[in-house]
């Protein structure tokens, strides 16, 4: 019979660390914590197993039931208690826990098998009736609005008739125990049922909602957005009671190992006195400092927990050093002091920003903890983003209206909104906003994720706003206490300044200030620990790293991002430009090959102009020249009107302008006359482009000495004639150039960005000497849908679930990844040892990269800003990682 109970407790543990997937994040970590010795109430674990059942039959397995009354009889000796006894009750927390932590998105019930009577039991063993009522107005909440289904705002909407907001801290045993009577009376005016009494049902009817909670709407937009498989299932875990609500000397908290924001080695957390479970998290009441030093750098006056319960606090201390000495990894960790007595409730891994993720890796790695490769595998690629991207000019005015916690490091400047529907609509309209609450919930998530930042005016640096900004590495200022929001009449006041919907502010996450309209940013400094685990990451990765640039500012940023090279420079953005577009044009609208010829006499000075810049920059680095593929008729008015004006100027008929236009316009747009079908219909357009290339390669090696091997691509070809074709003509003009005298070093090579392409990548390569694969046009052509069509009905596909991840953002594998896998295959068997990159936004993903070390490819090529996190990605896909 598989067993599906573990215990724990009383010095020992029937599981382990190493059972996360069994039996949940949460369960693993409480069994290793007892095994380690710690301080842990005793409970015991129902396994993601019985999750995954109870989900499938809709209730519970058989003998289920018989193995938990061991359990629980088990726990019941270890605490001298007995469930459901009026003399000595014990008492249960129901807790979730998933194999990966999904802070706050599931249930937790407190305080489970109170009810009239056992309520009075704990009143008399506690002798102290305030704490028992607290206790149950708690309990009948909870259960209510996680079993029952209940919102909390129908008892706090009874709880601030009583006492007014914010009085959680000050009620009065009478108090609670009127609020535990009207709760009662509500749960039954509202369900029709009498809130159950009996604490064995209470017990089932816990254990099958935290069940459920896994289905619940915020924890499957959690798992989405966090990629997490829904086939996981939950674990429950079943724990005797400790109180942080006993009394005064009594607390709850949570506490990091290090400095969550800056990685820095000082422990840092928060503490509420005479407070239970969720008050810290949930930031409800704005929580105390547990150190004396963040007490002092906050400037706060309320005493901190090293000051007023120095023997927990030192307890406390000793916990987390071992802790974090164990995981070998940053903590943290949740505690309840019931009575000047330490019990640990949890441990995992800490959420943290990228600065901590990286200075925390270095150090541990220094330290010996871990090695290099470990360090390089815990710092998530994509999270770097936020290094390569601004913070505030020092420098320029801040005009600082409030200040905050800083929560999550960052700066953002961004159109404030009230809701989280319409920071994503606004978003989504290409908006910069600010999430402005009094504080998140996990119905918040969605708008969180497409804010720029996140500003509440409640709640500390574990409050659920915190905590998801972080995840998410959205810059976060919360508490900002002294601002108040108005949600009916839209507005934001700061002392006597009022901000309305829409209005600009600027909130920086790194220091906690909040400051009216734009503030100019800069780009970061990519020194120190980034610096270091980048090396240690250029050191371990096979794949190398290119980027998409084509002007030279970008081509700068490519290089001090740390590309090896270029990977697409695309010369159809040049061409864009003011001064040349006219020229262009008398290209296009030209009916005979000398007219076209005359117009590319213009542009091939400032073409070759382009090159002998890049190739200057690259010094001698490998440069991927893209020819012309532009769809012609973009480089055309649109407008009639526009048409005729332009035909004036350029002194064409009008008529002749029109009917021009009208041809060049895609009919399929996805092809048309697009790529080296321009270039075979015109050969005069590839001939110049070539001819500049080399003389630019000529010029910048007299110059400089360099010697630039331009690798010329030929874009949208679909099968080799094409390239026969082309590649004589590119040959053509470099023997042009060798009669001088001069012998220029190139290679002719071909994007694959066409299924046909892949299809015959054999025959293509006895041709190329390279292959490109374009995944952005191969999954267009793949799917026969344009990027653009994110916005439209792709967008509402990919909410649907109906092509899971979005194809343009992440490669689909099975599709558009057979088709590159083909055609490396193919390139392969034609010409051992082409050289095969990738280019296209899909070379800075970290999921595609994984596949493409798979492929072993050559490089990959992601616009500048991607670079490092490609550098990484593929040091952690070269690690197995
Ligand atoms: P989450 O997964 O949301 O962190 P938890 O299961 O950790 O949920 O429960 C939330 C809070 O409830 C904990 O932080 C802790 O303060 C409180 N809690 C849970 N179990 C107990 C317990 N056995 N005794 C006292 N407090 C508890
Ligand atoms: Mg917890
Ligand atoms: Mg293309």
């Amino acid at each position: 019979m598989t067993k599906r109970v573990f215990s724990f407790g009383g010095g020992d543990a029937e599981g382990s660390a190493a059972q996360a997937a069994l039996l949940g994040g949460k369960g693993a970590n409480l069994a290793e914590m007892c095994r380690l010795g710690l301080n842990v109430p005793p409970g015991f674990t129902l396994t993601t197993d019985v999750g995954l059942e109870y989900r499938r039959l809709n209730g519970y397995p058989p003998c289920l039931e018989t193995e938990v009354a061991v359990h629980l009889a088990r726990l019941e000796a270890l605490t001298g208690l007995a469930f459901g006894d009026a003399g000595r009750p014990l008492l249960l927390s129901v807790r979730s826990g998933a194999r990966v932590s999904m802070p706050g998105m599931m249930d937790t019930v407190l305080n489970l098998g109170l009810n009239d009577e056992t309520v009075r039991g704990l009143a008399r063993l506690s002798g102290d009736e305030r704490f028992a009522w607290d206790s149950y107005r708690r309990f009948i909440q909870m259960y209510a609005d996680i079993v029952l289904g209940l919102g909390h705002h129908h008892f706090e909407d009874i709880l601030v008739a009583l006492k007014g907001p914010g009085a959680d801290g000050t009620l009065t045993a009478e108090d609670c125990r009127r609020l535990s009577g009207d709760y009662l009376a509500l749960v039954e005016a509202e369900t029709g049922q009498p809130f159950p009494q009996d604490p064995r049902r209470q017990l089932w009817g816990a254990i099958g909602a935290v069940f459920a909670s896994w289905d619940n709407a915020r924890a499957v937009t959690y798992r989405r957005l966090n990629a997490i498989p829904d086939t996981l299932g939950t674990a429950v875990t079943v724990q005797a009671m400790v109180f942080g609500n006993r009394d005064g000397c009594s607390a709850t908290g949570v506490a990091f190992t290090r400095n969550p924001s800056t990685g820095a080695r000082e422990v840092f957390g928060e503490y509420l006195p005479n407070a239970q479970g969720e008050d810290v998290v949930a930031g409800l009441r704005t929580p105390l400092f547990l150190t004396e030093a963040g007490r002092r750098t906050a400037m706060s006056e309320a005493p901190s927990m090293e000051e007023a319960m120095p023997g927990p606090y030192q307890e406390l201390m000793q916990a987390l050093q071992l802790l974090e000495r164990h995981y070998r990894d940053m903590q943290e960790v949740e505690f309840t002091v019931q009575q000047g007595k330490l019990w640990v409730l949890q441990t995992r891994t800490a959420k943290r920003g990228i600065n901590a993720a990286l200075k925390i890796a270095v150090a541990m790695a220094d330290d010996g903890w871990i090695s290099r490769d470990e360090a390089i595998l815990r710092v998530d690629p994509m999270g770097l983003d936020q290094l390569l991207h601004d913070y505030l000019d020092p420098d320029a005015p801040r005009d600082v209206v409030t200040r905050g916690l800083p929560a999550s490091p960052g700066a953002a400047s961004g159109r404030i909104v009230f809701t989280s529907d319409e920071a994503e609509e606004r978003a989504a309209r290409g908006q910069n906003v600010i999430l402005v609450r009094v504080e998140t919930s996990p119905e918040d998530v969605h708008g969180m994720h497409a804010a720029r930042g996140i500003l509440t005016s409640r709640g500390g640096m574990t409050s659920h706003a915190a905590v998801v900004a972080r995840g998410m590495g959205r810059a976060c200022v919360c508490g900002a206490a002294a601002m108040r929001i108005d949600m009916e009449a839209r507005t934001l006041t700061c002392m006597d300044r009022v901000f309305k919907d829409g209005d600009t502010l600027t909130i920086d996450g790194s220091t906690g200030e909040v400051m009216a309209g734009f503030v100019p940013a800069l780009a970061p400094e990519l020194t120190g620990d980034f610096a270091t685990l980048m090396g240690w990451a250029d050191s371990r990765r096979r794949l190398g790293v290119r980027a998409n640039a084509e002007t030279p500012e970008d081509v700068e940023t490519a290089l001090r991002f740390g590309a090896e090279g270029i990977g697409l420079c695309r010369t159809e953005h040049m061409f864009f430009d003011a001064e040349r577009i006219i020229a262009v044009r008398e290209m296009i609208l030209a009916e005979t090959p000398a007219g076209r010829r005359a117009a590319l006499d213009k542009i091939a000075p400032m073409q070759k102009g382009d090159f002998v810049r890049i190739f200057e920059i690259m010094k001698g680095r490998p440069v991927t020249i893209r020819l012309l593929d532009p769809p012609l008729h973009e480089f055309l008015p649109d407008d009639e009107a526009d048409l005729a004006a332009l035909a004036r100027e350029l002194g064409v008929e009008p008529r002749q302008m029109l009917r021009r236009a009208r041809e060049l316009r895609e009919i399929n747009p996805i092809l048309g006359h697009r790529g080296c079908r321009l270039g075979i219909s015109y050969p005069e357009i590839y001939e110049m482009q070539a001819r500049a290339i080399f003389e630019a390669a000529l010029e910048v090696k007299l110059a400089t000495g360099d010697t630039v091997v331009p690798e010329i691509m030929v874009p949208l070809v679909s099968s080799r004639s094409e390239l026969d074709v082309l590649k004589a003509r590119i040959d053509a003009m470099a023997a042009e150039i060798g009669a001088r005298g001069h012998d220029i070093p190139y290679l002719v090579g071909t994007m694959i960005e066409l299924p046909r392409a892949a299809l015959t990548a054999a025959s293509i390569a006895e041709v190329a000497e390279f292959f490109s694969f374009g995944t952005n046009d191969l999954t267009q052509s793949t799917y026969g849908i344009s990027r653009d069509d994110s916005a439209g009905f792709m967008a509402d596909y990919l909410r649907q679930g109906v092509y899971g991840k979005d194809p343009f953002m992440s490669l689909d594998q099975e599709g558009v990844g057979a088709l590159v896998r083909m055609g490396v295959e193919g390139g392969r068997a034609a010409r051992p040892g082409i050289k095969l990159g990738i280019s296209g936004e899909h070379g800075g993903d970290p999921a595609s990269i994984r596949f493409f070390e798979q492929l072993k490819l050559d490089h990959v090529s992601c616009s500048p800003y991607r670079v490092p996190i490609a550098r990484l990605a593929a040091a952690r896909a070269a690690l197995g990682g």
